[in-house]
């Protein structure tokens, strides 16, 4: 038996990273779980990993996109009781340097995305909030860049920072539906995107991906990287029925960096 029996959960960014800590995370306790991404490849890998996984190919950057993914979790599961917002992308740019193109992009998938996700799935889940009076979820992956600025990364700061605005707004609204609304908030995590980031540092500064790392670790007061199951755990709790009356946070998993 798992927290998450019979529960139906839809993962943007599913298919790595922090998104695909929580999917297993959610399908270990029971849920079923579509998994939504660009590409199909890591998807499907993790749908053959676990059985209660179902891929889908959407960008949360585009409207028809969400319609489509929420239709086909919902053909494939039924009703969705949780979404999990977590697709998101992070690119550096000096401040003197940002163009608008960059601003759109960040801008575009790491908020737009998530109102687009949020969007396409709400009507049902009020729907069948009305029907039911269950609880159900909806998670923003956000970020310490939810919490205070970094150098370089203005516009993923500012996107982020609005995830939580979008999250607070939503949880006072949905408060007497029995819809929760929060967004978790990772410090530096081990995942791809983070490698990404390492490996930009090495090529901009010339200093070896072994120190970019120590540097980004010392951030965190804990002197180490978040990993993505720890993201995920606090995810399946919000998801539980124990956090029922936990809305409108936003939550640093950092070590104690905010
Ligand atoms: P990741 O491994 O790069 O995962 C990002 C995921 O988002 C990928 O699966 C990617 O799949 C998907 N994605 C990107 N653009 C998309 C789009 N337009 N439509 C649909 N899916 C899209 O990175 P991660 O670290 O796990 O990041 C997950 C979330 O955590 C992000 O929101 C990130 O901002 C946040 N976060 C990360 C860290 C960190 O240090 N790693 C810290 C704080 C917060 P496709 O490319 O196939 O679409």
């Amino acid at each position: 038996m798992g927290v998450l029996d019979g529960r139906h959960a839809l993962v943007t960014g599913g298919g790595s990273g922090i998104g695909a800590a929580i999917a297993r995370t959610l399908a270990e306790q029971g849920a079923a779980v579509a998994v939504a991404g660009r590409s199909a490849g890591p998807l499907e890998r993790m749908a053959a990993e676990c059985p209660r996984v179902t891929p889908i190919v959407a960008d949360v950057t585009d409207a028809a996109a969400c319609a489509a993914m929420v239709a086909a979790a919902r053909t494939t599961h039924g009703p969705i009781d949780i979404v999990v917002a977590n697709a998101g992308a992070a690119e550096s740019r000096p401040a003197a340097r940002m163009d608008l193109a960059h601003w759109q992009r960040m801008i575009g998938v790491n908020l737009t995305g998530g109102f687009l996700t949020v969007s396409a799935a709400l009507p049902g889940m009020l729907d069948e909030a009305k029907r039911d009076g269950g609880e159900r979820r909806i998670v923003f992956i956000a970020s310490t860049a939810a919490l205070k600025g970094y150098p370089y990364v203005a516009a993923y700061c500012a996107a982020k920072h609005g995830v939580v605005g979008l999250a607070r707004a939503l949880a006072a609204e949905l408060a007497p539906t029995g819809i929760t609304v929060n967004a978790v908030c990772p410090g530096y995590t081990d995942t791809p995107m983070l490698e990404q980031s390492l490996q930009n540092i090495t090529a901009k500064t010339g200093r070896t991906r072994e120190e970019a790392a120590r540097d980004l670790a010392r951030l965190n007061p804990q002197g180490r990287f978040i990993t993505p199951e720890e993201v995920a755990a606090t995810v399946l709790w919000l998801c539980s029925p124990a956090a029922g009356s936990v809305t409108g946070q936003a939550i640093s998993i950092s070590g104690g960096e905010v």
